[in-house]
């Protein structure tokens, strides 16, 4: 029986172990640091408090039940050797397989902003999702204290990014200023909050058409974000950000979206690395010149089987640990790899209630509005990864969205919470949208 050893349990080592699991002659090992499989795409609702930890995070064990032959061990794995298929764990195992597929995922990319990896909250885990919603609450509880810590920045609220994860972070932010916590904080002057989007390109959705960065930008406007747009961010202090045009705007939530690189263990792999630090694998996910080592999902640099390089998104991730797992399957038999053709179902952001753009498939058919709304809904839930999940995600959000109250707002990071007002209170200059 051939072992395969998986490092990473997102959606790329999910769907590749589950795959495997089919076949009663294969035997897997998949590794993670944590017992559960995080849902990206809903983490800045858990930020929002609009949906719980339980609604995104889903037990491994439990994912992979039905095959007996799929094994869990939650590790933190800190090096691979390619040749022999080892990995290295920091708690001191060690495990070796036939075959290795690294699915390790990403990692926020500073670019070397000063202060950004200490001030910053990143969103790409479910602990920083967590983190980020408590210093959120902490903000306006402090505030409701203490209406003095306005003029702080308590309430202003910094995004750097306005990529999909940046846009959506900002929209939903809204969503919660404009919704939930008035009625809840009829003492604090909650209009006097304001969000920030700040990006060096010129558009929000880079990645969009004209017409998307267009309506996304006159929504997010409309709800109260201020767009700063064709300016960087030159350093994020605790109690502020300053922008490369001078300018600085006081703050004590900065959020961290403008950018993914590959997950440290990239660093000790001793593979060859390419843009970002992702593994370069061949259109099949095969390591050349590593015999049985693969690489998948945000790890890698992945290309399609007509050369075209794919984005970091889940259903990338979620189609590649199929394929990938078809692949292992072939390899055993005896038959030849097949490079991977991907099924582009689109992009798309949520912009916030009612508001969403999509550009489905490959031809990128727009779609606004509440049917783009809609269509976000369809393709997340098509991700989400078992039926139970998308029952309970889409009735907590039910919930949320027809009562427009949040039943998440738990403040239980309280290291977010200490905040030292008093470490950033120079001369405020926040800019305003048309500075
Ligand atoms: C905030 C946010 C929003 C997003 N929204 C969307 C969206 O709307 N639509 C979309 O298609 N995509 C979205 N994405 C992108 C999508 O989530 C990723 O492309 C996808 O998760 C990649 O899957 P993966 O399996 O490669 O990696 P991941 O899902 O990141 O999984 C990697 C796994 O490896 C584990 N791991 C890492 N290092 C180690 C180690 N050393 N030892 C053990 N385990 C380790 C991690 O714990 C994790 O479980 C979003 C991403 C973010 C951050």
């Amino acid at each position: 029986m051939k072992h395969v050893v998986i490092v990473g349990g997102g959606f790329a080592g999910v769907n590749c172990a589950r795959k495997l699991g089919e076949n009663p002659d294969i035997r897997v090992t998949l590794l993670d640091r944590n017992n559960y499989h995080q849902f990206q795409p809903l983490l800045y609702q858990v930020a929002t408090a609009e949906l719980g930890v339980s609604d995104v995070a889903f037990m491994l064990r439990k994912i992979l039940d039905r095959h007996p032959n799929v094994d869990v061990k939650m590790v933190e794995a800190t090096a691979i050797d390619p040749v022999t298929r080892t990995v290295r764990t920091v708690q001191g195992e060690t495990y070796q397989g036939d075959f290795l597929v690294l699915a390790a995922g990403s990692q926020p990319n500073f670019f070397g902003t000063p202060g950004a990896d200490k001030h910053a909250f990143p969103l790409y885990s479910l602990k920083q999702a967590e983190v980020l919603r408590s210093r959120i609450l902490a903000v306006f509880e402090s505030a409701d204290r203490d209406p003095g810590l306005i003029e702080k920045g308590a309430l202003n609220f910094v995004i750097v990014g306005s990529g999909p994860t940046g846009t959506e972070m900002a929209g939903a932010l809204t969503d919660m200023l404009n919704g939930a916590l008035p009625p809840e904080y009829q003492d604090l002057a909650i209009k006097q909050a304001k969000i920030y989007l700040v990006d060096h390109g010129h558009a929000v959705l880079a990645a969009f058409s004209k017409e998307s960065q267009a309506y996304a930008a006159t929504q997010l406007q409309e709800r109260g974000v201020q767009l700063l747009l064709g300016v960087g961010v030159s350093e994020v202090g605790p109690g502020h950000v300053s922008l490369s045009d001078g300018r600085k705007i006081l703050t004590h939530t900065t959020v961290w979206a403008g950018g993914l690189k590959a997950a440290s263990l990239s660093d000790n792999v001793g593979l060859p690395r390419g843009r970002g630090g992702r593994i370069a694998v061949q259109p099949d996910f095969s390591v050349p010149g590593f015999a049985g080592v693969y690489a998948l999902g945000d790890f890698a640099n992945i290309v399609d089987f007509d050369g075209q390089a794919l984005p970091q998104l889940a259903s990338v991730a979620q189609q590649c640990g199929k394929w990938c797992a078809e692949n292992i399957s072939a390899e055993i038999a005896g038959q030849p790899r097949k490079p991977f053709q991907y099924f582009d179902k689109g992009i798309m952001a949520m912009i916030g209630r009612n508001a969403a753009v999509a550009e489905v498939g490959k031809k990128r058919h727009e779609l606004e509005g509440v049917i783009g709304f809609a269509a976000w809904l369809g393709v997340h839930a098509s991700l989400l990864d078992t039926n139970q999940a998308r029952i309970e995600a889409f009735m907590e959000w039910a919930w949320t969205y027809f009562g427009r109250t949040r039943g998440s707002q738990v403040l239980d990071r309280t290291s977010a919470a200490r905040i030292n007002w008093d470490s950033d209170d120079a001369g405020p200059s926040t800019p305003t949208a048309s500075s």
